[in-house]
């Protein structure tokens, strides 16, 4: 593999430009990634703030930290700061923090926030901010009234923005979105057949697995005839807060906006025994199936360690077992990933009929006489 450092640019439709070369090229992926977005408040370029990429250069902790932006990024660093000493105050703008996820899953989190001493300034908006002596002042409107707080350290987590500046995508004939980043098809083809989009440049999902697993399309694609689609994938993912979320397939609302009819299916962890014995049982594990058939559309799991059990849902989408199925895969006791299983049961007694319950539980007293 010959590498090339240095930022590179397009020439024309086959040609690339790095470090002083240029190459011309039959297929090429562009896979620059996305960056922290500059939250747009007056002031605030002016007093600096932190992003993903410079908090982990902070070399003493801040006393008090403002985090902005209650998404999975906000979200898991204000949890990590809070533990490690600081007083964190997060703002979001919305009712509920992490509201793209399962609402009642975020307000499982919320709540472990609220308790851990993470003050969390919700419907909030924050117009402008001033360097003071005392710190940096955040002036912001929540519930009507207009408030200052006055902090060390702002750090910014609200959104992602692609790398699609300087790449000269119009010379590629490549086109983008500045929002959404390199516009691509389904077969992570972008309006340029030579050219293809990888990872957060293209994709609505920004994990490293699915960077990943759309490079592995993009290379059957580009360079071994194949018609491989990022629609088949079958994505998890995790935010890494305390209890995680994780999360594959569709929610609630997704399945309802595409006209589908799904029965849910909810195991708490107070009812399951390993949780109970860890002290963890804050959480639960939600399916939800389409109804009438016995098909998985989506689930959502909140626990301590959520990240490790969401893969044998993903496992059995991906090969398309359905949850009754579930139900008949032994699990060992005590684990967590029996609710699993049990979300099967509850699915399994379902299915029987009235005449069926009816003799079992004929059968059953008469077994007990
Ligand atoms: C704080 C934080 C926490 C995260 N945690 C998780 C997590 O727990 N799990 C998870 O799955 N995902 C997580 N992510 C997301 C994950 O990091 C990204 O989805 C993943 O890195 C995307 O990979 P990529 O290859 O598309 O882009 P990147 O990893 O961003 O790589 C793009 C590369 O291209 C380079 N580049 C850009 N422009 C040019 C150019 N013109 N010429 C040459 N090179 C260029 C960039 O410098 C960069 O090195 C997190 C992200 C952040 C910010």
């Amino acid at each position: 593999m010959d590498v090339f450092l240095g930022e590179a640019r397009f020439g024309g439709p086959d040609m690339v430009e790095v470090g002083g070369q240029t190459l011309r090229f039959k297929r090429a992926v562009i896979a620059t990634g996305a960056r922290a977005v500059e939250p747009p408040i007056p002031g605030v370029a002016e007093a600096g703030y932190l992003t993903n990429e410079t908090v982990f250069n902070l070399t003493q902790r801040p006393p008090r930290l403002a985090v902005i932006g209650g998404g999975p990024i906000g979200c898991e660093l204000a949890q990590a700061f809070q533990r490690l000493g600081s007083q964190v105050n997060l703002f979001h703008k919305n009712a509920h923090m992490l509201d793209r996820e399962d609402m009642e899953a975020a307000a499982l989190v919320q709540k472990a926030f609220i308790r851990e001493g993470i003050a969390l300034r919700l419907n909030a908006t924050i117009t402008r901010v001033e360097r003071s002596a005392g710190g940096k002042l955040i002036y912001y409107e929540a519930q009507g009234k207009e408030e200052t707080l006055a902090v060390d350290e702002i750090l910014a987590g609200a959104g992602r923005a692609p790398n699609i500046e300087g790449l000269n995508l119009e010379a590629a004939g490549v086109q983008y979105d500045r929002r959404k980043g390199v516009l691509v098809n389904d077969c992570l083809q972008t309006s340029n057949p030579r050219i293809y989009g990888a990872g957060d440049v293209c994709l609505a999902w920004k994990f490293t697995h699915a960077a990943d697993f759309s490079a592995r399309i993009v290379i059957q694609n580009a360079l071994f005839l194949g018609r491989k689609k990022a629609s088949a994938l079958t994505m998890p993912w995790c935010t890494y807060t305390d209890p995680e979320i994780a999360h594959v397939g569709l929610y609630e609302r997704d399945a309802r906006e595409r006209g589908m009819e799904v029965d849910t299916y909810v195991r708490e962890f107070k009812e399951v025994d390993r949780a109970v014995l860890d002290g963890e049982e804050d959480g639960f594990v939600k399916f939800h199936v389409r109804k009438g058939h016995d098909e998985i559309l989506g689930a959502t799991i909140v626990a301590r360690h959520a990240g490790e059990m969401i893969s044998e849902i993903s496992v059995a989408m991906a090969a398309r077992i359905g949850l009754g199925k579930l139900a008949s895969v032994i699990h060992p006791y005590p684990t967590q990933a029996e609710a699993l299983r049990q979300c099967g049961d509850a699915y399994n007694r379902t299915r029987l009929t009235p005449t069926v319950k009816k003799w079992m539980g004929r059968w059953l007293a008469w077994q007990r006489s």
